[in-house]
Formats: structure tokens, sequence, C-alpha cells
């Protein structure tokens, strides 16, 4: 047959993403291109005895269709934890979803048609991008520093698009760069969201994983007008194949968002619900995630410190607080995935992710990210190690 396409498919193109999880797969490469997390920190023991008490005549609601916008239980335990992190949340005010993913896929089908305006942090999560493309936005892109993105750069591109419609922003050790927005930039942010109307999409799942420095209050908390969709996830904090997370925000915004979820999955795997909000009762989280931070804060640690050592001066490197993720920069003409493409190779076998496709819209070649998590200390120095000697021989 002839496949006719819609024309929403014209911004569907495989990813770069999938091809780094496909090098991440073979044991000879070390990669530092996922973002996954630590698998030798998910609580198994915990969740296999959740699963099994659920898993028993008495208690097979939990193999049952549910409300589509979440197990209630799940849900209340989601606002209490939101609201213990200065928001004032309740459970009505929150959608149970496929992981933050979901979320940015229905953010921009609520508010996004083609041609419409986007605005995010440059460079931005990829992973929005490739969920935003099927609703065909044109994208505007604002300066980011070591403090996030640049509110004085926001106020100049929402001046240059007054049409503008969504703001996207993941404050926290964001992905790629690892930056942390400042609280003055939020409260600007906040501000200018406020004078153009815009939707503030607040991306937040690595927000838990602070190893340093002080606490930032969420969007949703400094928020006086409903205008921010807060997203979160379990897949740093508990573990991605549950595939879950939260979304919340004003009460239009969340009713239309769960007519959204019903058209496009019904509702969330209800054992995943009932065993997530089980783990949540029995055990503690927050000594989970506790116990979490001084890992990754030692793979950071040793990640900068084997660069300092190893790779050429000319290599700026992000210092995160908190997350999985450091920037790389390269001096100017040096293009990240031609090298990538050497790196590759017997002599180094190490992947990362070239920086090019973190840029919405002008894309730099000369970045990379890379990250700390899900490889083991000895790898990780040899894998640096082996990057640093042959950026040595190319710069
Ligand atoms: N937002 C950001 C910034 C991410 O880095 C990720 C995953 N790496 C996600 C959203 C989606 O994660 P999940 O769907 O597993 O919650």
């Amino acid at each position: 047959m002839t496949l006719r396409l819609a024309r929403r498919m014209s911004g569907v193109r495989p990813s770069a993403i999938r091809d780094l999880l496909r090098f991440g797969a073979d044991p000879s490469v070390i990669s530092f291109g996922g973002g996954y997390p630590d698998a030798s920190l998910f609580p198994v023991d915990e969740l296999a005895d959740v699963y099994a008490r659920l898993l028993v005549p008495e208690r097979s609601a939990a193999l049952q269709y549910t409300t589509s916008n979440g197990l209630p239980v799940l849900r209340a335990q989601v606002a209490e934890r939101l609201t213990r992190d200065g928001a004032s949340v309740t459970a009505d005010d929150v959608l149970i979803i496929q992981g933050g993913q979901q979320g940015l896929d229905l953010a921009a089908k609520l508010v996004v048609d083609p041609g419409d305006v986007v605005v995010t942090e440059d460079p931005t999560f990829l992973g929005a991008l490739i969920a935003f493309a099927p609703t065909e936005p044109t994208y505007a892109a604002v300066r980011t520093d070591e403090h996030g993105m640049d509110t004085d750069d926001l106020q100049r591109v929402l001046e240059a698009n007054p049409g503008a419609k969504l703001l996207y922003t993941v404050p926290d050790f964001q992905n790629p760069t690892g930056a942390t927005l400042s609280f003055e930039r939020r409260r600007r942010l906040l501000e200018l969201a406020n004078e153009h109307d815009l939707l503030v999409v607040e991306d937040t799942p690595y927000r838990s994983l602070r190893f340093e420095g002080s606490h930032r209050p969420t969007l949703l908390s400094l928020d006086t007008e409903g205008r921010v969709l807060h997203l979160g996830s379990f897949s740093k904090i508990l573990a991605p194949g549950l595939r879950l997370g939260w979304a919340v925000g004003s009460p239009e915004v969340v009713e239309r968002l769960g007519l959204l979820k019903l058209a496009a999955d019904t509702q969330n795997s209800t054992l995943n619900m009932a065993a997530t909000s089980a783990y949540l009762e029995t055990y503690d989280i927050d000594a989970h995630v506790a116990r979490m931070r001084p890992v990754y804060r030692h793979k950071r640690d040793l990640m900068l410190a084997t660069m300092d050592e190893t790779f050429p001066d000319v290599v700026t490197r992000t210092r995160p607080e908190g997350g999985l993720f450091v920037w790389l920069g390269f001096p100017e003409g040096f293009d990240a995935t031609d090298f990538l493409g050497r790196v590759l190779l017997p002599e180094a076998s190490v992947a990362y992710v070239p920086g090019a496709t973190f840029f919405p819209v002008t894309q730099q070649p000369n970045h990379a990210r890379v990250s700390y998590s899900g490889v083991p200390d000895d790898r990780l120095v040899d894998g640096i190690t082996r990057m640093g000697r042959l950026l040595h021989r190319e710069l």
C-alpha cells in the first residue's frame, strides 16, 4: 500500500536517543549516554514484597481497571509529598501519568497548534522535543548558564514572540546541562509568564536528587495564577520500569489532561499504581532517596576529578548539584557527533550523547552530555580516561 502519512509525522523522526540506547546495550562499550538510574539502587526486595501481597485472590482489585486519573490513594500520597515540598495540593489536583514523558505529550496536545511558539531552554531535554514534535510547534530558545534559564533573555524572546503559548523548563538539575534555576530567576520567570499569559510546564524528574547546595522552591509553589503544570516522576527515585509519574495543575488543566490521557491509554497500570502506593505506605521512600544521593554525589565527584586529570583544559564541564548529567563544551569548530564516531571505536569504546540534538533552533555541534549514573566506578574512570587520551590527541 501507499502509506499516506499525516502531516504531523513530518517532525517525527528516529532520534539519537534510540541509537544511543543501542550502544549502551553493547557490554564492550562504556556508555555515559543513557540517563538510566543506577540499577543497583532499585528497591527490588521491597517491590517484590508489595507485588506479592497484592497478587492474592482477595486483593484482585489491583488487576482490575480503575479510574483514568489514577488510583485515588496514590494521588493522595503524591499530593501529600508535593504539599511537604511547599505547594498546596490535594488528590483532585493530581493526574497519574506514564512517567513525566506522557505529561509532555499531553501538555503539547492541550495547547499547541501547528506553528505555535513553544519557549524552551537552549539546550533543552531532547525527549521533550520528541514529545512536542507531533503538534508541530516552532521553537524560541532561551540562553542558559549555570543558574538555568537567563530571564533577561527570556524577556527578550517573549517580546519577540508575542503569541508564545507554552514555556517548558527543567528547573532542577536540567537535562542536559545539570543546571539549576536560581530563586530570583524562578520568581522572574513567573512574572514574565504572567505578563505574557503562558502555560509553564515545570518538569522535575531529578528534583529529589539534590546532593549539594540549597533547596529551591518549585515553580508550582510560587505560582499564584494556576499557570504552572508541574510534572514529576517515580522513575529516578523508585524505578523507571514502573512508568509512573504525576501531573499537577489548575482544575481546568488537570481535567482536560485527564480527557487526553483517557483517549491515549485509558489509565496507568492498576497493578503498578497499587504496588507503588503500597510501597509508599509500607516503606520509607525518603530514606531510600537519602541513600541514593551520596552514591550519585560520589559518581559526580569521581567523573569530574577524572576529567580534571585526563581532559584537556579547553574542554569545559558543568558541576551539577544533583541529578545525573554533566555537560561538556568543546572549542569552536569541534564536532562532538564526529568525535563520537571515533571514540566509539575499539581503542576507546566510549559513548555519550552529542549535544547538537538538544538545541531546538540552532544546533551547536561542540557539546556533549555525559551521565555518571549507571556506570560502575572502575569503568567510569576507565572510560573518561580513554576519552581524555583521544581528546588530547585531537585538541
Ligand atoms: N523529563 C526529563 C527532563 C527527563 O530527563 C526524563 C527522562 N530521562 C523525563 C522527563 C521522562 O522520564 P519518565 O517518563 O521516565 O518519568
